[in-house]
Order: structure tokens, then C-alpha cells, then sequence
């Protein structure tokens, strides 16, 4: 579904991706670890296409993004297809980002509405639906502000999932959040890698990782430095950089 090559990303002078390949077939759960600063959130946010990259290609059901200009002055050549790229790789973030002026129903409808142009009739069900599925379909009429956080999470979630997006793509989904409360979205996360959803995640949480993944990325400096099936990189990490790394988290 999402494929990366090779991908070159910098700010300013700064180098903070310096050719990452990563490819997530249909149902795969491709996690993202490695210590802070590594750049998995930046990895994350060139996939649909948030950041500019300056080199590299990257796929979307093999369709390649095209560019226009190179180097620093690289970007997508095509709106259309930013935008099938954005709708189809639906971003969880860590903080949120509700809309605190919103309902929370209005807050999982307002993008199919508005820049789906789907119709009040189609999304209101769904929306509705996808809340009950997270657990929250009493929460509906609620404003943001009075949710927890691990309730917050889960509203966000089913609006990513209301676009109906090919991936869902998680940038440290719990790191907000209090330990009890993380286990509801953890569980939430592994519904969904139950029902075979491609999904690209960035998380601190290596038990999260090892349960649902079909295969971990560590990234050290802008580059991967181990990636494999989560029983090797957990049970028989070869770098040693894994191997501290994982020893400083668990
Ligand atoms: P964390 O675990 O702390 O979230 P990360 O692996 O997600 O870290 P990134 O956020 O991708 O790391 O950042 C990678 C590098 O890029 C860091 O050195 C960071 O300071 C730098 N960086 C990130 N965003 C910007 C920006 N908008 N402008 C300049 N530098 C940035
Ligand atoms: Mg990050």
C-alpha cells in the first residue's frame, strides 16, 4: 500500500533522514521505534505527505508522488494527488487535535464533509458507529473538553478512521497519556490490527510493538539501523545501538 525509496529529508542544514526505505503491504503493522530525535515523527509525516523530502520516491498503491523543482526546492507537482494521498493515510497524533469548538460527533464528520464532499445522510452513521466501535458512542453529543484523554485518543482515532483511509498512520498514540489510560487506545490499536488495518506506528510502548507487529523499524540518526519481525528485534537484537536502546526503554 505505502512504499518509501530511499527517502532523503533535511531542515535547513540539519540531514534528518538520510535514505529510509520502508514498504507496508496490505494489512501489514510496520512499527517505527528508536530514541528521541531519530526521526520517525518526520518519517511519518513525509508518508502523506505533511513535510517536503528534498530525494528519494515515495508510492502510494504504486502510484508515485510527482514532484516538481529538486533538491531543497522539491514539492508535489500534483494537489489532486496530495490529497488522495492525505485522505488515504489518515494521521493519529499524540496530542489529539480536536477541535474544542466541535462536538465530538462533529469533530469524526468534519473531514468526510468537507473535504470528502460526502453527504450528513452517509458519514452521520458511520461517524456514529465508528465512536460505539472505539467505545465512546455515549460521547457523541459531548464537547472535547469533557473527555479524558484516553477518551480523546479514541475520538480521534474514529475520525481518522471516518475517511475510510486505506493506512492509518500513529505518531506515539499514548505518549499523552496516564498509564491506565493508554491501555484503551492500546486496545483499540489492536482491534484494529486484528482486523488486518495497514498501519504505520510510531511508539515508545515496545510491548505495544512486539503485540501487534508484523515488523519494527529501529531508527538511529535518519537511518535504519535494524529492522526484521518483532521477535528478532526484541529477542535477538544484533546492533548493539538496538540493544542499548532497548535496554534504556524496557
Ligand atoms: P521523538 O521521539 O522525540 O518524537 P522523532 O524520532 O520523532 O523524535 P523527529 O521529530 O522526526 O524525531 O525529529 C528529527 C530531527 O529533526 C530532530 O533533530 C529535530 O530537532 C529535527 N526537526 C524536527 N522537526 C523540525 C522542524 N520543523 N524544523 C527543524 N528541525 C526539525
Ligand atoms: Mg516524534
Amino acid at each position: 500500500v505505502i512504499e518509501i525509496r530511499d527517502l532523503h529529508k533535511s531542515y535547513g542544514p540539519l540531514e534528518v533522514l538520510k535514505g529510509v526505505s520502508v514498504t507496508a503491504r496490505r494489512g501489514q503493522v510496520i512499527s517505527l521505534i528508536g530514541s528521541s530525535g531519530s526521526g520517525k515523527s518526520t518519517l511519518l509525516r513525509c508518508c502523506n505527505l505533511l513535510e517536503d523530502s528534498q530525494a528519494g520516491e515515495i508510492l502510494f498503491e504504486g502510484e508515485a508522488v510527482k514532484w516538481q523543482g529538486a533538491g531543497l526546492a522539491r514539492r508535489p507537482a500534483d494537489r489532486a494527488q496530495v490529497t488522495r494521498f492525505r485522505t488515504n493515510l489518515s494521521m493519529v497524533f499524540q496530542q489529539f487535535n480536536l477541535w474544542s469548538h466541535m462536538s465530538i460527533l462533529q469533530n469524526v464528520m468534519e473531514a468526510p464533509l468537507t473535504v470528502l464532499g460526502r453527504p450528513v445522510a452517509e458519514v452521520e452513521p458511520l461517524a456514529r458507529e465508528l465512536l460505539a466501535k472505539v467505545g465512546i458512542g455515549d460521547k457523541a453529543e459531548a464537547w472535547p473538553a469533557q473527555l479524558s484523554g484516553g477518551q480523546q485518543q479514541r475520538a480521534a482515532i474514529a475520525r481518522a478512521l471516518c475517511m475510510r483511509p486505506e493506512a492509518l498512520l500513529f505518531d506515539e498514540p499514548t505518549s499523552a497519556l496516564d498509564p491506565e489510560l493508554q491501555q484503551e487506545v492500546v486496545k483499540v490499536i489492536k482491534d484494529l490490527a486484528a482486523e488486518h488495518r495497514t498501519m504505520i506506528l510510531v511508539t515508545h510502548d515496545m510491548r505495544l510493538a512486539a503485540d501487534v507487529s508484523d515488523h519494527v523499524i529501529f531508527l538511529h540518526q535518519g537511518k535504519i539501523e535494524e529492522e526484521g519481525p518483532p521477535e528478532a528485534l526484541f529477542g535477538a537484537p544484533k546492533s548493539e545501538r538496538l540493544k542499548q536502546f532497548l535496554s534504556a526503554t524496557l
